[in-house]
Formats: C-alpha cells, sequence, structure tokens
C-alpha cells in the first residue's frame, strides 16, 4: 500500500509540476505575445499624413495672369503648370504629400478683387503657411529683354538655411543633367520674390528657362524636355529630404 501511495503522490506532484510549468510556458508565450503585438502596431502603422514631409508644388501665375510669354504667345503659366504637374506625378510615388496651390488654370483671387496679383501671391502664402513640416517648390518660366541669356536658376529665401540647401541641389542637376553649359548658380530671393521673401519654411524659385531664348523656349514647349525637367527637379528634392532627414 505504502509503496503505491508513494507511487500515487509522485503521479500528483510529477501532474502538478507539469501544469504549472505549462501555466508558466503558456502566460509566457501570452505576455510575449502581447508585447510582440503591441510592438508591431507600432511598427507596423504607416505614418499618418500629419508626419509625413509636405512637399508644396506652386505652379506660378494662372488665369488672368499668363506670366511671361513667348514671341509666339505661348504664356508661362500654361508651361508652369504642365511641370508643375509632371512633378507632382513623380513625388507622388514617394511616402510624402504632395500639395498643388492649384491644379488648374486659375488665379488664386477674387473675380471682384482690386489687388488680384497680390492677392493670389498671399493665398499662395498663406496655403504654405497652413502646412505643417514642409518644403515649397515654385515653377516659373524667365524672361529677359535680351535674347541670349539662356539656363534654369533657381532663386531661395533667405528666411530658413534649408532654402539654399534644396536651391544648389537642383542647380546642380539641372546643370549637370538638363542642359550642358548652365553655369548659373543659384540667387537669393529680395523682396521683390513675394512669397520667398516672407516665408518662414524653406523654399525656392525655379526658373525653368528663358521664354526670351528662342531655342529654350523651343524646347520648354516640348513635352520631353518637360519631362526632363520635372525629373532633375524631382531628383535633386528627393534627394535633399533623403538628407536632411
Ligand atoms: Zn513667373
Amino acid at each position: 500500500m505504502k509503496g503505491k501511495n508513494n507511487f500515487f503522490w509522485r503521479r500528483i506532484s510529477f501532474l502538478f509540476g507539469f501544469s504549472v510549468i505549462c501555466m508558466l510556458i503558456v502566460s509566457v508565450a501570452y505576455f510575449a505575445g502581447e508585447q510582440v503585438a503591441f510592438m508591431g502596431t507600432e511598427q507596423d502603422e504607416p505614418a499618418s499624413a500629419k508626419d509625413k514631409i509636405t512637399v508644396i508644388i506652386d505652379a506660378g501665375h494662372g488665369g488672368r495672369d499668363g506670366g511671361a510669354s513667348t514671341e509666339s504667345g505661348v504664356l508661362e503659366k500654361d508651361l508652369n503648370l504642365a511641370v508643375a504637374l509632371k512633378l507632382r506625378a513623380l513625388l507622388s510615388e514617394l511616402d510624402v504629400n504632395v500639395v498643388m496651390t492649384r491644379e488648374t488654370d486659375v488665379m488664386l483671387a477674387d473675380e471682384n478683387s482690386a489687388h488680384k496679383k497680390r492677392d493670389d501671391l498671399a493665398a499662395r502664402l498663406k496655403l504654405a503657411r497652413e502646412q505643417e513640416n514642409c518644403i515649397f517648390v515654385s515653377i516659373h518660366m524667365n524672361k529677359f529683354p535680351v535674347e541670349k541669356y539662356s539656363g534654369l536658376q533657381v532663386y531661395y529665401s533667405k528666411n530658413n538655411a534649408e532654402s539654399l540647401l534644396l536651391a544648389e541641389a537642383i542647380q546642380q542637376k539641372a546643370c549637370e543633367f538638363l542642359r550642358k553649359g548652365n553655369a548659373r548658380t543659384v540667387k537669393a530671393a529680395d523682396s521683390s520674390i513675394y512669397i520667398l521673401h516672407h516665408i518662414e519654411v524653406p523654399a525656392v524659385l525655379v526658373e525653368c528657362g528663358f521664354l526670351s531664348n528662342p531655342e529654350e523656349a523651343a524646347l520648354l514647349q516640348t513635352e520631353s524636355y518637360r519631362n526632363k525637367l520635372a525629373a532633375v527637379i524631382f531628383a535633386a528634392v528627393a534627394e535633399h529630404l533623403a538628407e536632411a532627414q
């Protein structure tokens, strides 16, 4: 009987010990699982739209404000928008928000305003100020009374140190890949460039080329050259964002 009893208690204590170990394993696994699941939600959750950087693309002019024009009457506002839309398409492949100041041929001012141009620029600035964690890229075309001048040139805002770096990135890529022989360098914007003069965030204005230069004006009117232009600006912006993070 004693031997049987001993055997019985040994079985009981073995089973008890075994169940305690099982419970421990299950508990550890459960809490570890919770932890992994918790970490998982933290790591896998995509960055919210608010955390992402926003690239504001500003297609200069629009609506009643045509901007500069070629000798044949092609308007700057249309070329600006064409480049801006291509740039948006490229940037939409990155993990960034893209905001356009305009997507169609409009002026950002009230039809009845007595100061349409001023209101238009103020509206673009206001839109930029409403964005958090952003950079501002304005697209324009140049014009000069003398035909011979050509080449993309980037202006930068003096209000934020990052503007110069972004401007240099675009200028360097343009000189290297867009048109050989472009020796232009970046230029600080003065008060004549309203938005860059007032804006606080990193901001540049790209004068994509001279509509007064027949050769460059002809290039700017081709889709293939505008594709190249957008690609150069895109590459510089992407590189800049990667380095700034
Ligand atoms: Zn312009």
